[in-house]
């Protein structure tokens, strides 16, 4: 159906090991809105996103996308029904050069071509560098790099964990434009931030995570209103 939420947990539980990280989270993303996740270190922000990408398997609850029940989906099948994913730290190759990271993640479904045209339309900094190895772009280039290897590939979903982390306040700013601009053109979006201040002005739903469950959805300014309360209570 068509108001069928993009992205939707139902009860999820999922454990690293032996260690329940995820407790029963419920968290919906809405087609086209952008839904920022937040909460302090170890809430299970990073966990949650990568439930939804496949990458973690489910223990009990549910996890569908467009409407679908896919829990138990590898991660290939969620990029195959384009759910694409930004992890921490960025997962960009460094001893490969920007052109070489790009032509990874084209893989089969997109030419170099087609993934170069996008990528330095975008952020012509990368165009300059295309034969540099990524571990020597600054921090805002390689997150450029990053989003290019993302948007190339025409995602219908971004998860994106922690953006901001170790950038200039400048370059976040410009993260962030560009993130307004996907959303624009209709892009999914879940924005794992630990900072609320960087992501509220760009979200449509807020969602709090402490302790591997989702507390708390609303509003931005209704979850801000919570925050101080949330981590003072931690
Ligand atoms: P951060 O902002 O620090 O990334 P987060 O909200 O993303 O925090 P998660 O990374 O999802 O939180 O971590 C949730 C819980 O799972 C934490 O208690 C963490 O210690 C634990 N955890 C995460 N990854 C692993 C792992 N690979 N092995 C064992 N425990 C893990």
């Amino acid at each position: 159906r068509p108001d069928d939420p993009i992205i939707e947990l139902r009860g999820v539980h999922a454990a690293h090991g032996d260690i329940e990280a995820l407790h029963g989270v419920d968290l919906v993303v809405p087609a086209g809105a952008v839904v920022a996740l937040l909460g302090p270190n170890g809430a299970g922000k990073t966990t949650t996103m990568k439930v939804i990408s496949g990458l973690m398997p489910v223990t009990s609850g549910s996890l569908r996308l467009s409407g679908r029940d896919v829990t138990g989906i590898t991660a290939t099948e969620t990029a195959r029904l384009g759910v694409c994913s930004i992890p921490e730290g960025r997962g960009i190759f460094a001893n490969l050069t920007v052109r070489e990271n790009l032509w990874v993640a084209a893989g089969e479904r997109v030419s170099l071509d087609a993934m170069e045209q996008v990528a330095y339309a975008r952020f012509p900094r990368l165009g300059e560098r295309r034969d540099q190895l990524a571990g020597s772009l600054s921090g805002g280039e390689q997150q450029m790099l990053a989003l290019s290897r993302a948007l190339g590939t025409n995602p219908a979903v971004l998860l994106l964990d922690e953006l901001s982390m170790g950038l200039a306040p400048m370059v976040v700013t410009e993260m962030y434009e560009v993130v307004k601009g996907l959303a624009a053109e209709g892009v999914s979006i879940l924005l794992a931030e630990q900072f609320a201040r960087i992501v509220l002005p760009l979200a449509d739903l807020a969602v709090l995570m402490v302790s591997g469950r989702a507390v708390r959805a609303g509003s931005p300014t209704e979850i801000e209103e919570e925050l101080s309360t949330a981590y003072l209570g931690g």
